[in-house]
């Protein structure tokens, strides 16, 4: 081991009181360590700011973190501190006073890192006081703010080009947590990155199960009751809905109270005592569900979030992997839900309307990525993956017979699409009602040849061709109807006698049939029609 990675471990362990890198981490930090441009890629959780923290206290001069959450930066300095790391906040928000000590500590040289937002940065007097000392580091936290073709734009972001050119011999770091192949362009060609190492991490989250299922309209019960339903199946678990609007934040959230779930709002519209309460309360555990728009998230530290649920359509694969990655952090199963209807890309394409230029067009785009990641027949995983230039090497090499064995696993694609839940009252209902006219006395074969509309000399004997409900399945094939049967026995509506097979209705699907209500299987239709001779 060279003594620079000698003294990476040391440092790690004594200052950061970590045994291990996690991966990319040390590559990274060897790259800066060298003098090399470096932008790095990694997922969010992935341990971005070790990359700056640790080669800080390596370096002679200052690191500059440039970063646009000023929230986020008093977290960490106030941690550093508390590790012992001299590091220090220069924003807009402090007083004259503050401001004016924490400028003699930097000109004094005992502080390592100096944080600051993009706009302080690039003040006459801040570029005062930096002209006299000497800077080994730039790192540009969020650097993907940096381009117009990134989820998150931020126009201050510009000024760091120029501020790059006031430190020619500080070494350039450049981090984010989403980036497209494009983004990625961008932000090199901003920040002058010439010649620089780039390292991107992986995306993969294999813990998270991805699904995404239409949403419920009016006829069907409704979205709400859908969020309902889920809930139900999470029981005492924590979890993130995202809302577009703030409008729907409050109806939703006021309608799973109603429904004695341990939920509260969070969104912009909220006062920031009130904001930081409810944020505070789920951090804490004691409440299970935020229900809350794009504003909440940010720099969320808990790892056992062990679901996410979309209720509207997220407007880019930006915001819906970083909205998703909040859940699993502690590497335990977590459960990705979308509600999906192409009726809410209205909503998005409202406010893209607003837009122009290069805006426009990269707005426009994004929801394209959206709506296909929705509408994939294959793998989300790998969809998703892909738009972040990332290959997803699935287990489709070993892939077994069985569907439910291939692809990654771990997504309703994978799992033979078996948690998309469609409306399937009028089949169930066609199906219960011929169990009942043959007096529940046949297995499924025999039933689902009275649907199709058979002729076999059994059925003319019995007279089943007599039956109202005789040749009215023919809109599916008979391995359709087999699954439905499969999926109702699953579901608690049919019982199979041991001996015969006979299928019988149970309470459950009496009730149902007489309430008439609407039945969502996750039934997926061969697409193929029956009807028998
Ligand atoms: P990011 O900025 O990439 O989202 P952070 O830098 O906030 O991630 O790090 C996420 C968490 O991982 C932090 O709690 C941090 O202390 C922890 N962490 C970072 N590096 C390591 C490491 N090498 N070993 C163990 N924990 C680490
Ligand atoms: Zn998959």
């Amino acid at each position: 081991m060279s003594k620079i990675n000698t003294d990476m471990h040391r440092i790690l362990k004594e200052r950061f009181n970590h045994d291990t890198f996690r991966p990319g981490q040390s590559d990274i930090i060897s790259s800066v360590l060298s003098g090399t441009d470096t932008l790095a890629v990694l997922p969010t959780g992935g341990g971005k700011s070790l990359c700056y923290q640790l080669p800080a206290l390596m370096f002679k001069g200052l690191t500059i973190v440039v970063s646009p959450l000023i929230a986020l930066m008093q977290d960490q300095v106030d941690s550093l501190h508390n590790a012992g790391i001299e590091a220090l906040l220069l924003n807009s928000a402090l007083d004259w006073d503050t401001y004016c000590v924490n400028m003699d500590l930097v000109r004094s040289g005992v502080v390592k890192l100096l944080f600051c937002a993009p706009e302080t940065l690039s003040t006459g007097r801040m570029q005062d006081l930096l002209a006299g000392i000497e800077v080994s580091c730039l790192a540009i936290d969020e650097a993907h703010c940096i381009s117009e073709w990134g989820h998150d734009f931020r126009p201050d972001y510009n000024s760091l080009s120029t501020i790059r050119n006031l430190f020619p011999k500080a070494v350039c770091l450049a981090l984010t947590a989403t980036a497209t192949p494009k983004v990625r362009k961008d932000i090199k060609d901003s920040l002058g990155l010439k010649n620089c190492t780039e390292f991107v991490g992986s995306f993969n989250r294999p813990n998270i199960f991805l699904e995404v299922t239409p949403k419920w309209r009016k006829k069907e019960g409704g979205a709400n009751l859908q969020v309902e339903q889920f809930l139900e199946e999470h029981m005492n678990e924590s979890g993130i809905i995202y809302c577009f609007s703030r409008k729907q934040v409050d109806e939703l959230s006021a309608y799973l109270k109603r429904k004695h779930f341990f939920v509260l709002p969070y969104h912009a519209g909220l006062s920031s005592e009130k904001r930081e309460k409810n944020q505070q309360k789920f951090i804490c555990g004691k409440v299970d569900i935020i229900v809350a728009t794009v504003a909440f998230g940010m720099g969320i530290n808990k790892s056992d979030v062990r679901f996410v649920l979309h209720y509207d359509l997220p407007k880019s694969l930006e915001q819906y992997y970083q909205e998703i990655g909040r859940a699993g952090r502690d590497g335990k199963p977590a459960h990705a839900l979308l509600l999906y209807t192409y009726a809410d890309t209205r909503k998005i394409n409202f406010f893209i309307d607003e837009k122009s230029g290069v805006e426009y067009d990269s707005a426009k785009e994004q929801l394209r990525g959206m709506i296909e990641y929705c509408e994939s027949k294959g793998c989300r995983r790998k969809v998703l993956l892909a738009h972040f230039g990332e290959k997803y090497e699935s287990y489709e090499s070993e892939t077994t017979k069985d569907s439910k064995q291939s692809g990654c696993r771990s997504c309703d694609i994978c799992m033979g699409g078996k948690s998309v839940n469609v409306d399937v009252t009028i089949p169930v209902q066609k199906l219960l009602s011929c169990i009942i006219r043959t007096n529940e006395r046949y297995g499924a074969g025999y039933v689902i040849d009275v649907l199709l509309g058979s002729r076999q000399k059994r059925i003319i004997e019995n007279k089943h061709n007599k039956l109202s409900t005789w040749g009215i399945g023919k809109e599916y094939s008979k391995d359709d109807w087999f699954q439905i049967v499969q999926l109702l026995i699953e579901e608690g509506f049919l019982r199979k006698s041991s001996d015969y097979n006979v299928l019988s209705l149970t309470q459950d699907a009496r009730d149902s049939l007489s309430e008439r209500a609407i039945v969502m299987l996750p039934f997926v239709p061969s697409g193929k029609t029956g009807g028998l001779k």
